[in-house]
Protein backbone atom coordinates (compact mmCIF):
# COMPACT_ATOMS: atom_id res chain seq x y z
CA UNK A 1 0.00 0.00 0.00
CA UNK A 2 1.26 3.63 -0.53
CA UNK A 3 1.02 6.06 1.65
CA UNK A 4 1.30 9.85 0.84
CA UNK A 5 2.26 12.36 3.54
CA UNK A 6 1.72 15.74 2.77
CA UNK A 7 3.75 18.15 4.88
CA UNK A 8 3.57 22.16 5.42
CA UNK A 9 6.95 24.09 4.62
CA UNK A 10 7.71 24.88 8.20
CA UNK A 11 7.05 20.78 9.46
CA UNK A 12 9.65 19.82 6.92
CA UNK A 13 11.97 22.47 8.29
CA UNK A 14 11.23 21.04 11.91
CA UNK A 15 11.34 17.84 10.64
CA UNK A 16 14.86 18.52 9.57
CA UNK A 17 15.97 20.02 12.44
CA UNK A 18 15.05 17.25 14.63
CA UNK A 19 17.37 15.11 12.36
CA UNK A 20 20.70 13.54 13.48
CA UNK A 21 23.45 15.87 12.76
CA UNK A 22 24.85 13.20 9.92
CA UNK A 23 21.46 12.91 8.28
CA UNK A 24 20.74 16.29 8.41
CA UNK A 25 24.44 16.99 6.86
CA UNK A 26 23.55 14.68 4.09
CA UNK A 27 19.85 16.48 3.80
CA UNK A 28 21.88 20.02 3.20
CA UNK A 29 24.76 18.05 0.43
CA UNK A 30 21.68 16.89 -1.80
CA UNK A 31 20.23 20.20 -1.94
CA UNK A 32 23.52 22.18 -2.28
CA UNK A 33 24.31 19.76 -5.47
CA UNK A 34 20.76 20.69 -6.69
CA UNK A 35 21.54 24.18 -6.59
CA UNK A 36 24.86 23.76 -8.02
CA UNK A 37 22.52 22.28 -11.38
CA UNK A 38 20.67 24.97 -11.33
CA UNK A 39 23.33 27.73 -10.91
CA UNK A 40 25.12 26.16 -14.07
CA UNK A 41 22.08 25.83 -16.17
CA UNK A 42 21.63 29.64 -15.68
CA UNK A 43 24.99 30.29 -16.07
CA UNK A 44 24.80 28.76 -19.13
CA UNK A 45 21.84 30.32 -20.87
CA UNK A 46 23.20 34.23 -20.05
CA UNK A 47 25.91 32.75 -21.59
CA UNK A 48 24.40 31.89 -24.97
CA UNK A 49 22.07 34.68 -24.48
CA UNK A 50 25.77 37.17 -23.93
CA UNK A 51 27.06 35.02 -26.73
CA UNK A 52 24.18 35.99 -29.21
CA UNK A 53 24.25 39.69 -28.07
CA UNK A 54 28.07 39.97 -29.31
CA UNK A 55 27.50 38.04 -32.83
CA UNK A 56 24.55 40.92 -33.51
CA UNK A 57 27.28 43.79 -33.00
CA UNK A 58 30.12 41.80 -34.62
CA UNK A 59 31.92 40.28 -31.56
CA UNK A 60 32.71 37.05 -30.95
CA UNK A 61 32.14 35.88 -27.37
CA UNK A 62 34.29 32.85 -27.67
CA UNK A 63 37.75 34.79 -28.44
CA UNK A 64 37.45 37.67 -26.02
CA UNK A 65 39.44 37.97 -22.84
CA UNK A 66 37.88 37.85 -19.43
CA UNK A 67 38.26 41.49 -19.01
CA UNK A 68 36.73 42.10 -22.60
CA UNK A 69 33.85 39.88 -21.42
CA UNK A 70 33.44 41.72 -19.02
CA UNK A 71 33.70 45.56 -20.21
CA UNK A 72 30.92 44.41 -22.79
CA UNK A 73 28.61 42.96 -19.96
CA UNK A 74 28.92 46.30 -17.84
CA UNK A 75 28.95 48.79 -20.76
CA UNK A 76 25.58 46.83 -21.95
CA UNK A 77 24.52 46.91 -18.33
CA UNK A 78 25.08 50.93 -18.18
CA UNK A 79 23.58 51.49 -22.09
CA UNK A 80 20.14 49.66 -21.02
CA UNK A 81 19.68 51.39 -17.55
CA UNK A 82 19.98 54.76 -18.89
CA UNK A 83 17.59 54.15 -21.72
CA UNK A 84 15.45 52.82 -19.45
CA UNK A 85 16.44 55.60 -16.80
CA UNK A 86 15.37 58.15 -20.26
CA UNK A 87 12.34 56.71 -21.55
CA UNK A 88 11.14 56.78 -18.21
CA UNK A 89 11.48 60.53 -17.51
CA UNK A 90 10.09 61.54 -21.14
CA UNK A 91 7.05 59.36 -19.88
CA UNK A 92 6.93 61.61 -16.63
CA UNK A 93 7.32 64.40 -18.72
CA UNK A 94 4.61 64.01 -21.12
CA UNK A 95 1.97 62.81 -18.26
CA UNK A 96 2.96 65.57 -16.20
CA UNK A 97 2.04 67.97 -19.02
CA UNK A 98 -1.67 66.34 -19.71
CA UNK A 99 -2.11 66.66 -16.11
CA UNK A 100 -1.67 70.34 -15.97
CA UNK A 101 -1.99 71.51 -19.50
CA UNK A 102 -5.26 68.91 -20.95
CA UNK A 103 -8.32 70.48 -22.71
CA UNK A 104 -10.57 69.03 -25.09
CA UNK A 105 -9.52 70.14 -28.82
CA UNK A 106 -13.48 69.93 -29.85
CA UNK A 107 -13.48 72.85 -27.78
CA UNK A 108 -11.81 74.56 -30.80
CA UNK A 109 -14.20 74.12 -33.30
CA UNK A 110 -17.21 76.52 -34.19
CA UNK A 111 -19.94 76.24 -31.89
CA UNK A 112 -22.47 74.46 -33.64
CA UNK A 113 -19.88 72.07 -34.61
CA UNK A 114 -19.18 71.00 -31.68
CA UNK A 115 -22.53 70.96 -30.45
CA UNK A 116 -23.49 68.34 -33.09
CA UNK A 117 -20.26 66.40 -32.30
CA UNK A 118 -21.01 65.99 -28.75
CA UNK A 119 -24.77 66.03 -28.50
CA UNK A 120 -25.59 63.35 -31.67
CA UNK A 121 -23.33 59.89 -31.56
CA UNK A 122 -23.74 59.34 -34.73
CA UNK A 123 -22.55 62.96 -35.76
CA UNK A 124 -19.27 61.46 -33.14
CA UNK A 125 -18.92 58.57 -34.60
CA UNK A 126 -19.08 59.66 -38.58
CA UNK A 127 -16.34 62.29 -37.22
CA UNK A 128 -13.94 60.01 -35.80
CA UNK A 129 -14.51 57.73 -39.29
CA UNK A 130 -13.50 61.11 -41.04
CA UNK A 131 -10.66 61.91 -39.29
CA UNK A 132 -7.77 60.57 -40.95
CA UNK A 133 -5.35 62.16 -43.56
CA UNK A 134 -7.02 65.13 -43.14
CA UNK A 135 -7.05 68.31 -41.04
CA UNK A 136 -8.85 67.04 -38.00
CA UNK A 137 -10.90 70.33 -37.97
CA UNK A 138 -12.06 69.67 -41.70
CA UNK A 139 -13.02 66.01 -40.58
CA UNK A 140 -14.91 67.05 -37.46
CA UNK A 141 -17.10 68.91 -39.71
CA UNK A 142 -18.39 66.36 -42.36
CA UNK A 143 -20.93 65.32 -40.03
CA UNK A 144 -22.40 68.76 -39.48
CA UNK A 145 -22.33 69.33 -43.45
CA UNK A 146 -23.78 66.27 -43.95
CA UNK A 147 -26.73 67.28 -41.51
CA UNK A 148 -27.38 70.15 -42.97
CA UNK A 149 -28.17 68.41 -46.12
CA UNK A 150 -30.74 66.89 -44.15
CA UNK A 151 -29.01 63.20 -43.96
CA UNK A 152 -27.67 63.09 -40.91
CA UNK A 153 -29.04 59.46 -39.99
CA UNK A 154 -27.76 56.22 -40.01
CA UNK A 155 -31.39 54.66 -41.67
CA UNK A 156 -30.74 57.07 -44.71
CA UNK A 157 -27.04 57.09 -45.05
CA UNK A 158 -27.24 53.27 -45.08
CA UNK A 159 -29.91 52.73 -47.79
CA UNK A 160 -28.22 55.44 -49.97
CA UNK A 161 -25.66 53.58 -53.03
CA UNK A 162 -21.96 54.55 -52.70
CA UNK A 163 -22.80 56.46 -55.69
CA UNK A 164 -25.09 58.49 -54.03
CA UNK A 165 -23.09 58.91 -50.95
CA UNK A 166 -20.47 60.02 -53.22
CA UNK A 167 -22.34 62.99 -54.71
CA UNK A 168 -23.17 63.91 -51.39
CA UNK A 169 -19.47 63.88 -50.54
CA UNK A 170 -18.71 66.16 -53.81
CA UNK A 171 -21.81 68.35 -52.72
CA UNK A 172 -19.64 69.66 -49.00
CA UNK A 173 -17.14 72.25 -48.43
CA UNK A 174 -14.84 69.83 -46.86
CA UNK A 175 -14.22 66.50 -48.51
CA UNK A 176 -12.52 63.64 -47.37
CA UNK A 177 -8.84 64.25 -48.97
CA UNK A 178 -8.01 60.78 -49.05
CA UNK A 179 -10.52 60.53 -52.02
CA UNK A 180 -14.60 60.54 -52.26
CA UNK A 181 -15.18 56.84 -53.34
CA UNK A 182 -13.61 55.56 -49.92
CA UNK A 183 -14.93 58.22 -48.51
CA UNK A 184 -18.73 56.87 -49.48
CA UNK A 185 -17.72 53.35 -48.69
CA UNK A 186 -16.67 54.81 -44.93
CA UNK A 187 -19.94 56.38 -44.62
CA UNK A 188 -22.03 53.55 -45.88
CA UNK A 189 -20.41 50.91 -43.35
CA UNK A 190 -20.65 53.36 -40.45
CA UNK A 191 -24.55 53.73 -41.19
CA UNK A 192 -24.85 50.28 -41.83
CA UNK A 193 -23.32 48.75 -38.37
CA UNK A 194 -25.42 50.89 -36.42
CA UNK A 195 -28.86 50.54 -38.49
CA UNK A 196 -28.34 46.91 -38.95
CA UNK A 197 -25.89 45.72 -35.80
CA UNK A 198 -27.33 48.12 -33.16
CA UNK A 199 -31.21 49.08 -33.89
CA UNK A 200 -30.01 52.45 -35.31
CA UNK A 201 -28.68 53.29 -31.78
CA UNK A 202 -25.16 54.23 -32.08
CA UNK A 203 -24.47 54.36 -28.28
CA UNK A 204 -24.96 50.34 -28.07
CA UNK A 205 -21.67 50.17 -30.34
CA UNK A 206 -20.06 51.60 -26.80
CA UNK A 207 -22.57 50.72 -24.36
CA UNK A 208 -21.57 48.40 -21.86
CA UNK A 209 -18.56 46.83 -23.69
CA UNK A 210 -14.87 47.11 -23.40
CA UNK A 211 -12.23 49.50 -25.18
CA UNK A 212 -10.96 46.20 -27.27
CA UNK A 213 -14.37 44.92 -28.16
CA UNK A 214 -15.38 48.71 -29.30
CA UNK A 215 -12.28 49.13 -31.62
CA UNK A 216 -13.10 45.56 -33.08
CA UNK A 217 -16.21 46.78 -33.56
CA UNK A 218 -15.43 50.34 -35.31
CA UNK A 219 -12.81 48.17 -37.33
CA UNK A 220 -15.14 46.83 -39.04
CA UNK A 221 -15.96 50.19 -41.00
CA UNK A 222 -14.04 51.08 -43.99
CA UNK A 223 -10.67 53.12 -43.56
CA UNK A 224 -10.77 52.92 -39.67
CA UNK A 225 -7.27 51.58 -38.58
CA UNK A 226 -6.45 50.74 -34.96
CA UNK A 227 -5.27 54.36 -34.46
CA UNK A 228 -8.34 55.61 -35.26
CA UNK A 229 -10.62 53.05 -33.35
CA UNK A 230 -8.18 53.46 -30.24
CA UNK A 231 -8.46 57.43 -30.68
CA UNK A 232 -12.46 57.62 -30.78
CA UNK A 233 -12.37 55.10 -27.55
CA UNK A 234 -9.74 57.24 -25.98
CA UNK A 235 -12.07 60.36 -26.22
CA UNK A 236 -15.40 58.48 -24.91
CA UNK A 237 -12.94 57.90 -21.93
CA UNK A 238 -11.92 61.39 -21.66
CA UNK A 239 -15.38 62.94 -22.58
CA UNK A 240 -17.30 60.66 -20.71
CA UNK A 241 -15.18 58.89 -18.37
CA UNK A 242 -15.90 55.41 -20.03
CA UNK A 243 -14.30 52.13 -19.30
CA UNK A 244 -13.18 52.92 -15.43
CA UNK A 245 -10.24 50.11 -14.84
CA UNK A 246 -10.42 49.61 -18.11
CA UNK A 247 -7.50 52.17 -19.59
CA UNK A 248 -5.31 49.33 -19.73
CA UNK A 249 -6.99 48.61 -23.36
CA UNK A 250 -6.87 51.77 -24.48
CA UNK A 251 -3.76 52.48 -26.64
CA UNK A 252 -2.57 55.83 -28.69
CA UNK A 253 -3.32 56.67 -31.95
CA UNK A 254 0.04 56.64 -33.53
CA UNK A 255 -0.54 59.68 -36.36
CA UNK A 256 2.48 61.50 -37.31
CA UNK A 257 2.89 63.75 -34.73
CA UNK A 258 3.19 61.35 -31.76
CA UNK A 259 5.40 58.92 -33.97
CA UNK A 260 7.73 62.34 -34.26
CA UNK A 261 7.95 63.05 -30.67
CA UNK A 262 8.58 59.01 -29.81
CA UNK A 263 11.40 58.85 -32.01
CA UNK A 264 13.23 62.46 -31.28
CA UNK A 265 12.95 61.70 -27.55
CA UNK A 266 14.51 58.42 -27.48
CA UNK A 267 11.28 56.13 -27.02
CA UNK A 268 11.41 54.61 -30.06
CA UNK A 269 13.85 54.09 -32.78
CA UNK A 270 11.94 54.43 -36.16
CA UNK A 271 8.88 55.90 -37.96
CA UNK A 272 6.94 52.23 -37.38
CA UNK A 273 3.53 52.75 -36.12
CA UNK A 274 3.48 49.17 -33.92
CA UNK A 275 7.08 50.49 -32.30
CA UNK A 276 5.17 53.41 -31.19
CA UNK A 277 2.12 51.11 -29.68
CA UNK A 278 3.93 48.87 -27.85
CA UNK A 279 6.32 51.40 -26.46
CA UNK A 280 3.27 53.00 -24.94
CA UNK A 281 1.54 50.05 -23.73
CA UNK A 282 5.26 48.90 -22.25
CA UNK A 283 6.20 52.47 -20.76
CA UNK A 284 2.76 53.43 -19.28
CA UNK A 285 0.84 50.22 -19.24
CA UNK A 286 -2.07 50.70 -16.76
CA UNK A 287 -3.40 53.77 -19.47
CA UNK A 288 -0.86 53.53 -22.75
CA UNK A 289 -3.61 55.71 -24.02
CA UNK A 290 -2.56 58.68 -21.58
CA UNK A 291 0.39 59.56 -23.31
CA UNK A 292 -1.34 60.32 -26.70
CA UNK A 293 -2.62 63.72 -26.72
CA UNK A 294 0.46 65.08 -24.73
CA UNK A 295 2.46 63.61 -27.44
CA UNK A 296 0.52 64.68 -30.19
CA UNK A 297 0.26 68.14 -28.97
CA UNK A 298 3.73 68.64 -28.42
CA UNK A 299 4.06 66.99 -31.33
CA UNK A 300 1.69 69.73 -33.62
CA UNK A 301 2.96 73.21 -31.17
CA UNK A 302 6.73 72.70 -30.74
CA UNK A 303 7.97 69.20 -32.16
CA UNK A 304 7.99 70.62 -36.26
CA UNK A 305 8.81 68.35 -38.67
CA UNK A 306 11.77 71.00 -39.54
CA UNK A 307 12.75 73.66 -36.57
CA UNK A 308 11.57 71.94 -33.86
CA UNK A 309 11.38 74.40 -31.02
CA UNK A 310 13.40 72.98 -28.64
CA UNK A 311 14.30 75.58 -26.20
CA UNK A 312 10.48 76.13 -25.61
CA UNK A 313 9.56 72.58 -25.72
CA UNK A 314 7.93 71.12 -22.18
CA UNK A 315 10.10 68.06 -23.16
CA UNK A 316 13.56 69.97 -23.57
CA UNK A 317 15.16 68.90 -20.34
CA UNK A 318 14.34 65.37 -20.85
CA UNK A 319 14.67 64.87 -24.55
CA UNK A 320 17.23 62.65 -26.45
CA UNK A 321 16.94 65.35 -29.36
CA UNK A 322 17.15 62.25 -31.63
CA UNK A 323 16.88 64.88 -34.69
CA UNK A 324 17.56 64.19 -38.19
S1 LIG B 1 10.83 69.94 -29.92
FE1 LIG B 1 12.90 69.30 -29.42
S2 LIG B 1 12.81 68.90 -27.20
FE2 LIG B 1 10.68 68.93 -27.93
S3 LIG B 1 10.20 66.80 -28.39
FE3 LIG B 1 10.92 67.75 -30.29
S4 LIG B 1 13.10 67.28 -30.36
FE4 LIG B 1 12.43 66.96 -28.25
Amino acid sequence: MNLTLELTTDQVISLIQQMPPEEKRAVLLALAEQAEVNRTARMDYAEAQFRKLCASRGLNWDTMTEVERENFVDDLICRETSLKHTSYSVVVELKNYRNHHYKDDINELPKKIRDEVYTNPFAFLIGACFDRGMDWKQAWEIPYQIKRRGKLDPAILASMTEKELSLLLESLPRKPRYGIPRGAKTLKDAASLVRDQFGGDTTAIWRDASPTEIKKRLQSIHGVGQGIASMAVRMLHDKWEMFAGQEYQIDIKADVHVIRVFQRTGLTHSKAEEEAISAARRLNPKFPGELDWPAWKIGKDWCFPTKPQCNSCPLTAVCGKHIN
